[in-house]
């Protein structure tokens, strides 16, 4: 694939890195390109981060059509950078696309703007411990015109934000609110795809949680409002009796990577997983007769975040006595050791720029 780049002429300065947070600050240059129906993807280009601007009309503004991704480059001792299976980011993009009618892009020629853009960018990969480059694909529909069709227009876009460690005062477990009202997605509707339709629909319920003091909702199945499906926007998992559960994915639940990698790092451990349809009544019971050992939520951003507290119904139960367990200890460990190159990668799961 052809990239042209055109670097900016005011490279701006690294925030001071204690106080990068998560999304506020972004890199010097930004990756775009058009699809338009009979002739593919045209004009990639690497050009200056800055505003963009659409026709009034434009698909996403009014029919929502946009997914993302999101993955991060991790600088290693050594001061090269890295990226954590950037293939399943591709794939899932590839996966979303097709939900949602947008166009897909083929798997290598994805890989290589991605590495194209972040060895652009590396500069950006911040140096500081458990901090990274978070790098932020997305897509969306840009017909100029109000009818309902399959988008014929489309912009791929990637932007990089350095982040700051999301661990800086040490691993505290969270308070969670079970959602016995509002629903994330339903199955056959857009759960397993990451598109920002999801992110507005699930707004609500976080802020609610909120306001009574709690940091996220645990969402429970749209049809029944029985079965556990995620918990804010991170896949679950439980470990009872020794056994770990998490939610099989039905269709309503986004498919994580950090997920899918969590289990590979269980079983390679030795511990049974167990995917399947687990319902607040089997969390209920197991958080009544104390076999629950060990909750936590995963994904990119936290890695994995413990669930110290949880409400359901105005009743709460406390966890593993507010502490991060074992295994959800051991997880943060092998996937942050793997990431940031501490560990050998036993899983072929690095890819090195
Ligand atoms: C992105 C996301 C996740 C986590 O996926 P990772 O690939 O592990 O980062 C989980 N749930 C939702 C709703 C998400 O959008």
């Amino acid at each position: 694939m052809d990239i042209k780049i055109i670097k900016t002429q005011e490279p701006k300065q690294m925030p001071n890195e204690s106080e990068l947070g998560f999304g506020k600050y972004f890199s010097d240059h930004m990756f775009v390109m058009e699809y338009e129906d009979g002739k593919g993807w045209i004009n990639a280009r690497i050009v200056p981060f800055g505003y963009i601007s659409l026709h009034p009309a434009s698909t996403v503004l009014h029919y929502g059509a946009e997914i993302f991704e999101g993955l991060k480059a991790y600088r290693i001792a050594d001061g090269t950078v890295q990226l954590f299976r950037p293939m399943e980011n591709i794939k899932r993009m590839n996966t979303s696309a097709e939900r949602m009618c947008l166009p897909t892009i083929d798997e290598d020629v994805a890989l290589e703007i991605l590495e194209t853009f972040v060895r652009c960018e590396k500069d950006w990969v911040p140096h500081s411990k458990g901090s990274s480059l978070y790098i932020r694909p997305y897509m969306f529909g840009n017909d100029e015109t109000l009818g309902v069709h399959t988008v014929k227009r489309a912009t791929f876009m990637i932007i990089a934000s350095p982040s700051g460690s999301y661990y800086k005062e040490g691993i505290n477990p969270v308070k969670i609110m079970i959602e016995s009202e509002d629903v994330r997605t339903v199955r056959g509707g857009t759960g397993y795809a990451k598109c920002g339709g999801n992110y507005a629909a699930s707004t609500r319920a976080g802020e609610r949680a909120n306001k009574k003091g709690y940091s996220q909702v645990l969402w429970l199945d749209g049809v029944e409002r029985k079965y556990i499906e995620e918990v804010g926007a991170m896949n679950v998992m439980f470990k009872i009796n020794g056994e770990i559960i998490t939610p099989a994915l039905t269709g309503s639940i986004l498919p994580g990577i950090t997920r899918k990698s969590c289990i590979e790092v269980l079983k390679r451990l030795g511990y049974s997983v167990s995917e399947r349809l687990f319902s607040v009544e089997e969390l209920l019971a197991a958080m009544k007769s104390g076999t629950l050992e060990e909750a936590w939520g995963c994904g990119t951003a936290a890695v994995v975040s413990p669930i110290g507290r949880l409400m359901y119904e105005d009743v709460e139960y406390v966890i593993n006595n507010e502490q991060i367990g074992e295994v959800t200890q051991k997880l943060y460990d092998i996937l942050t050791g793997i990431q940031w190159g501490q560990l050998e990668d036993e899983y072929g799961w690095i890819h090195k720029l």
